[in-house]
């Protein structure tokens, strides 16, 4: 067995390691450290939960300690995330396993609804490494308070959600501020082609280190989907709440206002729960996200800006109340829990609306799960009178396609980072 020693790592990163309870590398870290660690480019892609912070923190952090300190202060490290959430957790993370460090290796996160002054003024005091959500940083590249010039890594966490088009022209205008040479590395729990090729403008010669899923899926997630009318979810959900044990719940729901109903509709049902969306004040952001970690709220009912590696531990279970605009971010969503080798479960809940499209993220994620129900939460109540074929009126009812795409355009509206 592989064991972090045996990774080259140096002695006060194995005392962080030990001080955080790890006890030997997971795959991807055994796969990527080395790589990494001989300098090479990389696209990293394995499951959700499977420890990719580390794999990119850990030898980053040991190049950091193994070069000379810099004369001027200038940013050596530059790490993109895409929600602010996940930007101060990857700082968190480099920051716990600098703790032991021969000098002071000093992060910081560099996010939007922070006050900027205070973000600059650290800048100018002198920092190693940013974790930084694409919009705050080009506002400081904008006023030119920020010095790449002596940039030595980039890395792109949960990089084809930062290359999807939202994030693209950000990133062009990063291209010309960093130099040239320079080590980049992507990571993502899914790396289609797609991204692969749009990343092959910031990677060189990169080394692609892939720890396939088993073949059924994600491992350690129970995935199961629940047939209910759409009326008919907010109580389900409370009785499954309540009969299921599940302890630490995320709820999905694909919009900023219903996080806010829903979530006040379980409080008033004696349910601790809580709203995180990113129409909320950063500051509330960050406490409602802490509660919920800490276990005083045990339900978050949150936006898809909750999908994107946070890493809650001993959370039970994920629930699409509404489900997911696409395959990809299915598995992102469910991949909130079992994390780390802990079991959990993932709950869709659809209706005749949504079976289609349920079924196109099943046939994606090459899955087939059975069809729930639960008694007395009716679906075919309302079961809608369809004749086989096309729409009855041509050009008045939307096509699945459009339907679709208004659902993603609605959401997409919905989000913010
Ligand atoms: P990913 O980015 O792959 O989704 P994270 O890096 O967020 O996963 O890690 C998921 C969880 O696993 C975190 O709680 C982290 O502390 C833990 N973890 C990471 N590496 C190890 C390890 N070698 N042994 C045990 N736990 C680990
Ligand atoms: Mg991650």
């Amino acid at each position: 067995m592989t064991t972090f020693q045996s990774l080259g790592l140096a002695d006060h990163l194995l005392q962080s390691i030990r001080d955080l309870g790890f006890e030997a590398p997971t795959p991807i870290q055994v796969s990527a450290i080395p790589v990494i660690s001989a300098g090479d480019d990389v696209a990293g892609e394995a499951q959700t939960g499977s420890g990719k912070t580390a794999a990119f923190v850990l030898p980053i952090l040991q190049r950091l300690c193994d070069s000379p300190p810099a004369d001027s202060p200038r940013v050596r490290v530059l790490t993109l995330a895409p929600t602010r959430e996940l930007a101060l957790q990857v700082a968190g993370v480099f920051t716990s396993l600098a703790k032991r460090a021969p000098r002071p290796i000093k992060v910081l996160a560099v996010i939007g609804g922070e006050p900027i002054e205070q973000q600059i003024s650290a800048l100018n005091r002198g920092i190693d490494v940013v974790v930084a959500t694409p919009g705050r940083l080009l506002d400081l590249l904008g006023r030119e308070v920020l010095d790449l010039t002596g940039l030595q890594v980039l890395v792109l966490d949960e990089a084809d959600k930062l290359l999807d088009l939202g994030f693209s022209e950000e990133l062009a205008a990063l291209f010309w501020s960093i130099p040239h040479e320079r080590q980049t590395l992507v990571f993502s729990a899914t790396l289609p082609q797609k991204v692969l090729d749009l990343s092959a403008d910031v990677l060189r010669d990169p080394v692609t280190v892939r720890v396939d899923d088993a073949p059924e899926g994600p491992v350690g997630i129970h995935q199961r989907v629940i047939e209910v009318h759409q009326d008919s979810r907010r109580r389900l959900l409370q009785h499954l709440l309540g009969e299921e044990g599940w302890g630490r719940t995320l709820v999905f729901v694909a919009t900023q206002r219903a996080t806010e109903l829903l979530s006040a509709k379980l409080r008033k049902a004696g349910i601790w729960a809580g709203a995180l969306h990113g129409g909320l004040a950063q500051a509330d952001r960050v406490a409602v996200l802490a509660e919920f970690k800490s276990g005083r709220v045990s339900v978050l009912v949150a936006t898809d800006i909750a999908a994107r590696g946070i890493d809650v531990p001993r959370l039970g279970a994920v629930v699409n109340f509404d489900l997911p605009r696409s395959p990809r971010d299915y598995l992102h969503r469910i991949g909130r829990t079992g994390r780390a080798g802990e079991n959990g479960v993932a709950v869709s809940f659809i209706d005749h609306s949504s079976a289609a499209h349920f079924r196109l993220i099943e046939k994606h994620s090459q899955i087939e799960l059975p069809r729930e129900r639960v008694p007395g939460f009716d679906l075919s109540r309302q079961a809608p009178k369809r004749s086989k074929g096309p729409a009855p009126v041509k050009g008045k009812r939307m096509s699945k396609k459009d339907k679709l795409r208004a659902q993603a355009a609605q959401a997409a509206q919905a989000e913010e980072h």
